[in-house]
């Protein structure tokens, strides 16, 4: 088909520079490419693994508009990326960004494990990955029983026992495509009411594989040569039980990919980058979207949106590095980003409470951003 869907060719020769390089190819970063090859700019997406990022790895998404019926996580991000390519984006793929720093010119300097590449404008969506419990055994049994991810590993446990720690959508989904194959799937939540949607709630009671356990945490792993035991601990009484599973699934929430960015752009206090309500990070010509931005909500149809926001953002970024208006001439005095929010205009567009103590959930964004602080169009 002609499509350019490179995995690890950098080209040889010179440093190349691109209009626009998108760090993170999950729906975000493809969307962000989609619109920007179309756009016309010249445009590279690296992404560490195989594009599509989390979403490659769900079983169905029944929540994206315009498939009523749902569709294959890894159906939705394979269009998505087919997509990009054949407006003419670069999909660079089991390429590691380490770090991306400005240059004299404005550029940036992005170093990936393969080459160096330069970029008039970034757009960062590197989205997250799962968090780890550390409970004793988590890393002992990797690949013995201990997964995160269901749809790579639940066939093998065909006629078993598992458990899914957490009560999120991605728990609850997870363990209900687990009941395909496992026999009981025990639900270990430390509280005594799901976080999950409610649509997704309903489904996961009705069916009888799926087995709670409230109030309780996860202690420790145990077993020989694989998984045979999870020890949970009730919140409540304290009380110790060993529920006897051949695996564990841990979808207990997720951190942000942002190890590369500290100390470059700003991040909140638990890692997302902070952005104004045009994707402008703290830095001048470099944008953020996606799950790794810090924003109210973790959804496909979320970082779709803010993926078009920034790559028209960036593409007006750098009309204006092309137009020699004298008012554009110092870009910093026009850039927003999420230093022109102070927390005084968060608290008055809120609640009250400062944004940190909000949760993310709790509508707007819990730090940076927000209506009242929403950056100036870049003119
Ligand atoms: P999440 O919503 O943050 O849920 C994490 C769950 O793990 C929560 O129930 C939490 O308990 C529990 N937890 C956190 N730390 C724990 C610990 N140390 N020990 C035990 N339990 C712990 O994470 P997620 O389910 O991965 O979802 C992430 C985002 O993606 C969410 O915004 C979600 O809506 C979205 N998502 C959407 C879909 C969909 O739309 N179909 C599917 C998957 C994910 P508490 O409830 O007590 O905090």
């Amino acid at each position: 088909m002609g499509l350019d869907i490179r995995i690890n060719l950098p080209k040889q020769g010179a440093v190349e520079t691109y209009d626009v390089v998108i760090v993170g190819g999950g729906p975000a970063g493809l969307t962000a490419a989609i619109y920007s090859a179309r756009g016309r700019r010249s445009t590279v997406m690296l992404e560490r693994n195989m594009a599509g990022g989390q979403i490659a790895l769900t079983e169905l998404v029944e929540n994206f508009p315009g498939f009523p019926e749902g569709i294959s996580g890894f159906d939705l991000s394979d269009r998505m990326k087919r997509q990009a390519a054949q407006f003419g984006a670069e999909l660079r793929e089991i390429t590691t960004v380490a770090a991306f720093q400005p240059e004299e010119d404005g550029c940036f300097s992005i170093s990936t494990d393969q080459e160096r590449i330069r970029g008039k404008a970034i757009i960062l969506a590197p989205g997250v990955e799962a968090k780890r419990s550390g409970i004793p055994g988590e890393a002992e049994f990797v690949g013995r029983g201990v997964s995160w991810c269901a749809t790579c590993d639940g066939a093998l446990y065909k006629g078993r026992t598992v458990a899914v720690v957490g009560g999120g959508d991605s728990a609850v989904e997870e363990g209900m495509f687990l009941t395909r194959f496992a026999d009981k799937v025990y639900v270990v939540h430390r509280r005594d009411e799901l976080r999950a949607e409610k649509i997704i709630q309903e489904r996961a009671f009705a069916n009888d594989k799926m087995q709670f356990v409230w109030d309780s945490v996860p202690r420790r792993i145990v077993g020989g040569q694989m998984v045979e035991a999870l020890e949970v601990q009730n919140v409540k009484t304290q009380g110790l039980t060993s529920l006897p599973v051949n695996g564990v699934f841990f979808y207990i929430g997720q951190i942000p990919n942002t190890a590369f960015l500290q100390g470059v752009v700003r991040l909140d206090p638990a890692g997302y980058i902070l952005t104004d309500d045009l994707m402008r990070t703290s830095v001048c010509g470099v944008f953020a979207c996606g799950d790794a931005r810090s924003n109210p909500l973790k959804q496909i149809a979320m970082a779709v949106g803010e993926g078009s926001l920034a790559a028209v953002q960036a593409g007006r970024y750098l009309d204006e590095l092309e137009c020699p208006v004298p008012s554009a001439l110092d870009r910093r005095q026009t850039w927003g980003g999420p230093d022109v929010c102070e927390p005084a205009e968060v608290v008055a567009a809120g609640d009250g409470r400062p944004a940190e103590e909000r949760q993310p959930t709790e509508g707007g964004q819990a730090s940076g951003g927000g209506a009242a602080a929403g950056g100036a169009p870049v003119t």
